[in-house]
């Protein structure tokens, strides 16, 4: 099997042209002493919205390593894949994400359900975990709940998984469970039994992609609870320990945070966590990335700042199309976004330190960020004439690009 590395960030270049910029980051954290290993991720939705094929997505990554002469290992994501997306990724990926969350909420069939709750009977009552305070109570009960909630979607990321080992050979690839992308956010105490479910089902997972308490929205910083986000995140890490040892999953199994990117208020409590257990971790961003080269265009003035202004007018021109979509993942204030008219007014700082998410700069919108967010489309139907203001402000771009991962992201994450 291949082994996945215990560090490992996830980034996504939407439009292909920032991998030696995101790939520098890496190398610089190296000397911080992050070791941490690249994946690349780029998801299905993004694949179709930008007209590019995942095979696009792990050329570029070859490029970036030869160009840097990066020796370590790296991965290409098919993120958020079912059985109907998955076809395509299968010559470019070495990593996929398994996303069962359509199946969460629906009953598997009833024998399926007993099998799962006679085999889960032996922790019925208190059961203690190493690494949490309090025994954890459980009861017949929770396990028939969370079979009913869960195991008909461990059955189906079982079935993505067998298709992929089968076309790739099941050595070739690292497995990612995703349940992130659901309505409620799963409990350690759930956690345990769907990882129970997914040793059953025989999927060797090294990472596992739960929805965790707070929202996660696009770009921005998270909104929740911190201490409560805390517990659960270690309970989370001391879980995915506990279930390895008692079930056999691979030893390297850990949690996989899709951030939405930005989620700078957890990157702390996730540091120590998985310092203090000794744990682990994968952290997909991807958004975050097309902002940097936004900002850097706008940086660079000129047609940069030209079209970096275009993209925000017709983001805000088309508010609903653009957004619903990701509507479960952006909370924009519509009255606090600025109109296009006085955006074009605006100097090149200005429109950077609007978008750039630095929280103390007063001029920093939050509203304006996730609103360009999810205007990538608009800068993917200008084709060439977007590829050639990145093309031509490279040196802006990528230092935007770096700056981002390293010092506001795998900075705060790793080192
Ligand atoms: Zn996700």
């Amino acid at each position: 099997m291949k082994i996945l590395e215990k560090y490992t960030f996830g980034m996504g270049d939407r439009f292909a042209r920032q991998g030696k910029a995101q790939l520098a980051a890496v190398i610089e954290a190296k000397k911080l002493g992050a070791d941490v290993t690249p994946v690349w991720n780029k998801s299905n939705r993004e694949h179709i919205t930008i007209h590019t094929h995942p095979d696009s997505q792990r050329a570029a990554a070859a490029a970036a390593v030869k160009a840097l002469g990066w020796k370590g290992s790296y991965y290409v994501d098919a993120d958020h894949i079912g059985l109907k997306t998955v076809d395509s990724f299968l010559a470019a990926s070495d990593f996929y994400t398994l996303d069962v969350a359509d199946f969460t909420g629906k009953a598997a069939d009833e024998k399926s359900v007993a099998a799962f709750v006679e085999a889960n009977k032996k922790f019925i009552g208190k059961l203690s975990v190493p690494g949490i305070d309090q025994p954890l109570e459980i009861t017949g009960d929770l396990i028939r709940t969370t079979a009913g909630k869960f195991l008909l979607a461990v059955q189906e990321a079982g079935k993505i998984y067998r298709y992929v080992a089968e076309k790739k050979g099941g050595d070739n690839f690292v497995t990612e469970v995703s349940i992130d992308e659901t309505d409620a956010p799963q409990s350690p105490l759930e956690m345990l039994f769907i990882l129970s479910a997914i040793a059953k089902e025989g999927i060797p997972a090294q990472t596992i992609a739960p929805k965790f308490t707070g929202r996660f929205n696009k770009g921005v910083d998270y909104v929740g609870d911190l201490a409560q986000f805390e517990k659960e995140f270690n309970e989370d890490v001391c879980i995915v320990a506990f279930a390895v040892q008692e079930f056999g999953l691979p030893s390297n199994l850990k949690l996989s945070i899709h951030s939405g990117s930005d989620k700078f208020s957890i990157y702390g409590p996730m540091n120590r966590a998985i310092k203090k257990h000794n744990a682990g971790l994968h952290v997909k961003t991807a958004g975050t990335t097309w902002l940097e080269e936004i900002i850097g265009l706008a940086c660079a003035g000129g047609e940069g700042l030209k079209i970096a202004k275009e993209v925000y007018r017709r983001a805000y021109g088309r508010f609903d199309e653009l957004c619903g979509p990701y509507s479960a993942v952006i909370d924009i204030k519509k009255e606090e976004l600025p109109a296009p008219d006085d955006v074009d007014k605006w100097d090149e700082q200005r429109y950077a330190q609007t978008l750039r998410h630095v929280q103390s700069n007063p001029s920093y919108n939050l509203n304006f960020r996730q609103l360009v967010h999810v205007g990538y489309k608009v800068a993917a139907e200008m084709g060439d004439r977007y590829y050639k203001a990145l093309e031509d402000n490279e040196k802006v771009v990528a230092r935007n690009v770096t700056e981002n991962l390293l010092e506001r992201h795998i900075r705060k994450i790793f080192v």
